[in-house]
């Protein structure tokens, strides 16, 4: 059985909304709320979050978070009850569904993790302090890395094991394992699966959530 940790100790000073990101409302509800029932849609019941110091949340194990992200996730990840895989998402993706946790655990299968992830479609360039370009990468192996990230329990232990100093530079757990050399495979998702970081980002999950109850459930 899997377990799920989703990080929510973020303070959210880009979205400069007064409170930690993950507990704005969003759609006439917390954040954290929407990625909740979307772990409870794929049947995953045994949840850790890691959150601001005095959160109280019902039906899960709540921990305080770390100063960094990395940081949070390892200690949501001492936390967690026994499950050999584990899934690893950002409160701050309110627009996941139950599909990105099956798909990301699935793969797990003959991969040491396994990431959501968009094909870019931008073209990406890489430039110097000075503004001129350096390089052109290309584009058709380019991929916009999200979460939820599954990964075996074992691994992620492992590649959480590091000074302090790696896990800060961690900008996701995949790159902790490829650190570690595990494999890491990504398992293709939507744009759609945002991550709120601006007020504009903000602005489109509300739309897309409102889109989404004004819906019937699918059968
Ligand atoms: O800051 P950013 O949006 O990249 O954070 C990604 C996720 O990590 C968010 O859900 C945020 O709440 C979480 N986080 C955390 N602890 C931190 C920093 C970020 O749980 N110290």
């Amino acid at each position: 059985m899997a377990v799920a940790l989703l990080v929510a100790a973020g303070s959210g000073e880009r979205l400069g909304a007064g409170r930690p990101k993950a507990f704005v409302v969003l759609a006439g509800r917390p954040m954290v709320e929407w990625s909740l029932d979307a772990l409870r849609a794929a049947g995953i019941e045994e949840i850790v979050v890691a959150a601001p110091p005095g959160t109280v949340l019902d039906g899960v194990i709540v921990v305080p978070g770390g100063a960094t992200r990395s940081a949070s996730v390892r200690a949501a990840l001492a936390a967690a009850p026994a499950g050999e895989d584990v899934v690893v998402h950002d409160a701050a993706r309110p627009l996941v569904t139950p599909e990105h946790f099956r798909a990301a655990l699935h793969e797990l299968a003959d991969a040491d993790c396994a990431i959501a992830a968009a094909p870019v479609t931008d073209t990406v360039k890489e430039a110097g302090a000075d503004r001129l370009v350096t390089a052109t990468l290309d584009r058709s192996r380019l991929w916009a890395i999200q979460t939820p990230q599954a990964v075996r329990r074992t691994v992620l232990e492992r590649a959480l094991d590091v000074d302090d100093d790696v896990l800060a530079a961690a900008t996701d757990d995949a790159w902790l394992v490829e650190r570690a050399g595990g494999t890491v495979r990504v398992v293709e998702s939507s744009p759609a699966n945002l991550k709120v970081t601006t007020s504009h980002d903000l602005l489109i999950a509300e739309h897309l959530l409102a889109d989404r109850l004004s819906r019937p459930p699918a059968s």
